[in-house]
């Protein structure tokens, strides 16, 4: 059965999403932009809304959300602005090896430590040499009398210089690629853990990107999430959860933008009309709407297939890839309609577009994802 209707409980979470975004998050986007401080205020304000840690069982003090609840939060606050966006969702994003994979002590402990203290947590895969392969990664995790001493410098990461707890995938021994990798958390208050550089972004510049530097640091047995050797796994579920909801919100940002270029087409006059009746700016608005339905239909499609219990893999990454290349396109275009207003900051798209690019980039590259598809095709066409 088909049913695309939201129930009263979710036309709520919407609403109230889209509410707090017009009153806490769009009227000082641009600021934020401007400064690259991390919204602390906001990130509070969520907090108190119940914004931040939607998918943590409500036990822990969580939303108890269902994957397509998040995607309806993650369209509405991106809307408003996908750096601040980014900067609440990451939180919940971090939080899903833990609500997964972790034992219950660890559940109760950082899960309902999270939710309850309103601590923030950050994802640490990415490292300088390695991106994309995730399974060359070389942050080392090296036993000691039943614990684990980590070495290794994390970059990029999101929330890496405000986070309380990090999920920190390592490798118990790389001569096992992929089958070495294991997950710990580690709260940052750890002696050896440090904060590096402060990336200065291109846009979604609220969002805060750091590295994130493990010196010697110890970590208990207890604070290992899943198996050793489990990692690997544990990232790809995670990216299967989480790519979904990154859709939704390059969805938010790209009808931000299609609202804003089709205001400005409908008021701006040249050759004695609104250029919205010039037919190449109308079918331009047009596209883009097409495009958003189409993406929202795929990122939905996803998160309810992985709600379901089923393997949503590729799903994921049709949704990730198609927002992401789609999200570029419309904020373009929407730079496009504005002329060369467009391309000053004192207009809302430029910023848009500059926060449209790293959704080709996190959470796998567009090159990654299509890999991925491909190589679905492939397994599908030797069954
Ligand atoms: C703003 C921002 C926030 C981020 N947040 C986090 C975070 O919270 N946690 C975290 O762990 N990481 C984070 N990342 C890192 C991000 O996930 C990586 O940047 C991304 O996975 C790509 O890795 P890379 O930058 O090393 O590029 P590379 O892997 O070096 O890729 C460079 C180029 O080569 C292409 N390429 C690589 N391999 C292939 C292939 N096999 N086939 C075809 N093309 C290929 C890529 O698509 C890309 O175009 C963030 C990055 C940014 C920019």
């Amino acid at each position: 059965m088909i049913d695309f209707s939201l129930t009263p409980e979710q036309e709520a979470i919407q609403k109230m999403a889209r509410d707090f975004a017009q009153a806490e998050i769009i009227p000082v986007a641009a600021q934020y932009d401007r400064s690259g401080e991390f919204p602390h205020e906001i990130v509070k304000k969520a907090f108190q809304a119940g914004l931040v840690y939607g998918p943590i069982p409500e036990k822990y003090g969580g939303g108890g959300l269902g994957a397509v609840d998040q995607l309806l939060i993650a369209e509405e606050l991106s809307a408003g602005c996908a750096g601040i966006s980014t900067a609440v969702a990451i939180n919940s994003l971090a939080a899903i090896p833990l609500v997964n994979h972790g034992s219950t002590e660890q559940k109760e402990r950082y899960l309902g430590s999270a939710c309850r203290e309103e601590k923030l947590m950050a994802l640490c895969v990415t490292e300088p040499g390695t991106g994309s392969d995730v399974s060359a990664l070389s942050t080392s995790a090296r036993r000691l009398n039943g614990e684990y001493l980590l070495n290794g410098s994390k970059c990029f990461i999101t929330n890496g210089g405000v986070a309380d707890y990090y999920i920190v995938f390592a490798t118990v021994d790389r001569s096992l690629g992929h089958r070495g990798i294991t997950a710990f958390v580690v709260p940052r208050e750890a002696d050896g853990v440090s904060v590096g550089k402060k990336e200065d972004k291109m846009g979604q510049r609220a969002a805060d990107t750091t590295d994130v530097i493990f010196d010697e640091v110890v970590v208990p047995a207890a604070d290992r999430i899943g198996e050793e050797g489990e990692g690997f796994r544990i990232i790809m579920q995670t990216f299967n959860q989480s790519r979904p909801g990154v859709a939704a919100s390059a969805v938010g940002l790209a009808r931000s933008a299609l609202d804003q270029a089709l205001d400005y087409a409908l008021e701006r006059e040249q050759f004695g009309v609104p250029i919205f009746m010039h037919q190449s700016i109308m079918f331009m608005l047009a596209d883009m709407a097409r495009d958003i339905a189409a993406g929202r239909l795929l990122a939905w499609q996803a998160a309810w297939k992985g709600e379901q219990g089923l393997d949503n893999s590729t799903e994921a990454a049709m949704a990730k890839v198609f927002c992401g290349d789609m999200v570029m396109r419309v904020t373009t275009d929407a730079v496009q309609v504005y002329g060369g207003y467009g391309y000053v900051k004192d207009y809302p798209v430029e910023k848009l577009m500059r926060d449209a690019k790293v959704f080709q980039i996190y959470e796998g590259t567009a090159q990654v994802q299509r890999l991925l598809i491909g190589r679905a095709l492939a397994r599908e066409k030797k069954r």
